[in-house]
């Protein structure tokens, strides 16, 4: 990869990449076409990264299949799938790690400490393997993306990073490859979630300025079916931080258990 990147930038191609965990769907294949109208090369990688799972999480259980997923991609003329075996992107006695500090606090890293780090880490080296000029992350993963954003920022990172909307089911249901692990009727209880996220956006556009009230607006609907709510949280776009006063954007984020599948989803107000 770095001996295809190195000729790419000597040939001064513009080198677009999506970083992704495979399982691809429909959200991953959005920025992999955003990237080819932006790009004269594509590189797509695909690893399940065992530095952002927690000892207790699904790491050995996240759905796997590369055979399927280069089909996905093939229509796409993707140009490189980058696809590193997980002992040569961490040999031991690897030791080197990448905190991007308050940003990874709020949110998902209340119940998941070290997962930004090990995004944050493995983003890294992925820019310094593949040496894009464009790096596409989609808004789903809203706080991953801003903690990539500011580690770009903090490293003086030669790459623009390009946010990417998120990709629902017809439903509402934001497309996810842990969606996966839901049964029938969990997946019809994953619906709840981007539901409540617009009654909550309903009330704000109405004139709702109490973050608690919003919160407790979302947090009811999404209840309904027995999900399990990890964090409801109505949060400055940027900082992460807590708005207990809505008097301008919000992020209403949440990350709710349905059965076995830890589900997240946003809405920007
Ligand atoms: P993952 O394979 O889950 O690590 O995701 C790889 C990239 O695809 C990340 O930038 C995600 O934010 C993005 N992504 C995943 N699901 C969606 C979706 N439903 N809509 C848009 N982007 C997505």
């Amino acid at each position: 990869m770095q001996q295809e990147a190195s000729n790419l930038l000597l040939a001064r191609r513009t080198v677009g990449f999506v970083p992704t965990m495979g399982a691809l769907h429909e959200g991953h294949l959005s920025l992999v076409r955003r990237s080819k109208k932006e790009n004269e090369v594509t590189v797509v990688s695909i690893f399940v990264n065992p530095t952002q799972f927690g000892p207790n999480e699904d790491y050995t259980r996240y759905p796997k299949n590369l055979e399927k997923d280069l089909e996905l991609l093939k229509p796409l003329a993707v140009d490189i799938v980058f696809s590193p075996e997980a002992n040569r992107m961490f040999p031991p006695p690897f030791q080197t790690r990448v905190t991007v500090e308050e940003l990874s606090k709020p949110l998902c890293g209340q119940s998941r400490p070290l997962f930004f780090r090990g995004v944050a880490t493995v983003v890294l080296k992925l820019f310094n393997l593949v040496e894009p000029t464009r790096a596409y992350f989609g808004e789903k993963d809203y706080q991953q993306l801003q903690v990539v954003t500011q580690m770009v920022k903090d490293l003086n990172l030669d790459v623009e990073i390009v946010p990417c909307p998120i990709v629902r089911e017809e439903d509402g249901l934001a497309m996810s490859s842990r969606n996966a692990y839901l049964s029938p009727s969990e997946r019809a209880d994953a619906t709840l979630l981007y539901a409540g996220l617009s009654l909550g956006k309903k009330a704000i556009l109405q004139g709702e300025k109490n973050g608690d009230t919003v919160k407790k607006i979302i947090e009811s609907h999404i209840q309904k079916a027995g999900n399990r709510i990890e964090y409801v949280s109505i949060v400055h776009p940027k900082m992460l931080t807590d708005l207990k006063q809505i008097d301008n954007e919000a992020l209403l984020a949440v990350a709710v258990w349905v059965g076995k599948a830890r589900l997240i989803d946003n809405l920007l107000v």
